[in-house]
């Protein structure tokens, strides 16, 4: 079968040195992927009990036009969402365009002028400084008032607490915790260290509302932010728990007064939750969520395999090949333009949609350097299919994440070292 395995990947592309090597690297990973598996296999249930006691019918998986008053698919998928999380009520609708659409609807929503956001995990996700204001834009929370202030992590990667007491103050009204790493260099936080840090600002002043960026991050651990004082997770459907089915969509997961005036902001004041057809997504929505678990694991199984290739040809990888996981993110730093280059070539190479064509750095809205962007995704964009991405800038660090089978995700990692190897950028180390 190996042998044969070895043909197969021969015939797409990879050279036996490159194959040799990978396997090796893979032998060495049973004792995590079996771990990986028994998270996976509790989250899976997690997700099936909740979908038999709400009692999941083939009525739910249809959907409504129009007004979509009475959707019951609708109202399926967001007492799962609450259910599994956690939370006592959820907005999960495809009229959230995306994850920065879900953050900036979870602020907007809950923040009124004079209030101040606090963000305690240092600097958020780079499309956030545009909801926010820290990068002057049109609309954003500081044109109606709002402020901000953020506190670094410490150089270890752990909450500055004593930062944080200091930076709290009387308009200090919503704290801010990215959990994922997204595009910085620094470790993504556990759901446990999340915990502590939510009971530290509790202590501090109960009424704080405390909000989790969790992309990335869902059904990677046994539990989610809002199971440890959370009160509002939020997150992107293309991401993990759309399971690589849900077309488009976000989600916001919480104390319910919260969600209540999230939905006001999201239709309009007297609306609320009561109107947004959900149109053809719920049996996506609900089929998603049921293969998220498995496919998060299939993601997270990439992302260690990726770390441990290389790690051992000598790069800087975060998390390192060792490391516990608390998202799907995998990042190699290169130094290098022409590495995260040809890195990027490899697993779009290795795509099974526009396999054919290559990617290039290019201006993307929202970021403030050029990107360049692999993905040869089913849904345009879905960074939980086999994706990677970098901004053309020091350190020339690759992000990737996803794909739907790790059979898949494998075969494009692979992919990318033999991209590397060709263009004579690292050397592959011999395998006696
Ligand atoms: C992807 C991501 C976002 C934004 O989500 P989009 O769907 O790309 O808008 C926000 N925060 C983090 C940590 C992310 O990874």
């Amino acid at each position: 079968m190996m042998d044969q395995l070895k043909n197969y990947y021969k015939e797409m592309g990879v050279d036996e040195k490159v194959f040799d090597y990978a396997q090796e690297v893979e032998k060495g990973l049973k004792d995590r992927f079996e771990t990986l598996d028994a998270i996976a296999q509790l989250n899976q249930i997690k997700v099936l009990n909740a979908m038999q006691k709400h009692q999941i019918a083939e009525m739910h998986l249809g959907g409504t036009t129009g007004y979509g008053y009475n959707d019951s698919g609708r109202e399926a998928v967001e007492a799962l969402y609450a259910d599994v999380f956690g939370t006592e009520d959820a907005l999960v609708r495809p009229q959230i365009t995306c994850g920065t659409h879900a953050l900036g609807l979870a602020l907007s929503a809950n923040l009124r002028p004079g209030d101040e956001i606090l963000a305690i995990s240092g600097k958020p996700y780079d499309t956030l400084e545009e909801v926010i204001g820290i990068r002057e834009s049109k609309g954003s929370l500081k044109e109606y008032g709002i402020t901000y202030a953020q506190v670094d992590l410490l150089e270890d990667g752990s909450f500055d607490l004593e930062g944080i007491k200091n930076a709290i103050n009387d308009k200090t009204k919503l704290i801010h915790i990215q959990r994922s790493k997204g595009y910085a260099t620094r470790p993504t936080l556990s759901v446990d260290v999340i915990g502590e840090a939510i009971a530290f600002v509790k202590e501090i002043n109960k009424d704080l509302i405390v909000m989790v960026d969790n992309c990335y991050g869902e059904f990677v651990e046994e539990k989610e932010p809002s199971e440890v004082g959370a009160d509002m997770i939020v997150g992107s459907l293309i991401k993990n728990p759309g399971g690589g089915l849900a077309p488009i969509g976000g989600y916001i997961c919480g104390r319910s007064d919260l969600i209540e005036q999230c939905a006001y902001r999201l239709t309009t004041p007297g609306l609320g939750k009561e109107v947004g057809a959900s149109l053809g997504v719920n049996r996506q929505f609900i089929q998603g969520f049921f293969m998220a678990p498995t496919v998060v694991n299939a993601a997270v199984k990439g992302a260690i395999f990726a770390a441990n290739l290389y790690e051992k040809l000598g790069f800087k990888v975060i998390p390192d090949g060792k490391e516990d996981r608390h998202d799907i993110i995998q990042a190699v730093e290169f130094h290098d333009p022409e590495k995260l280059i040809a890195f990027c070539e490899g697993i779009q190479k290795a795509s099974p949609i526009d396999s054919h064509v290559t990617p290039i750095p290019w201006d993307m809205p929202g970021y403030d350097s050029q990107v360049i962007m692999a993905a040869g995704t089913f849904v345009s964009g879905a960074s939980i299919e086999l994706s990677a991405d970098g901004p053309m800038k020091e350190p020339y660090a690759v992000y990737f994440q996803g794909g739907l089978t790790y059979p898949h995700a494998k075969y494009g990692i692979i992919m990318s070292l033999q991209r590397m190897a060709e263009k004579g950028l690292v050397e592959i180390p011999e395998i006696s």
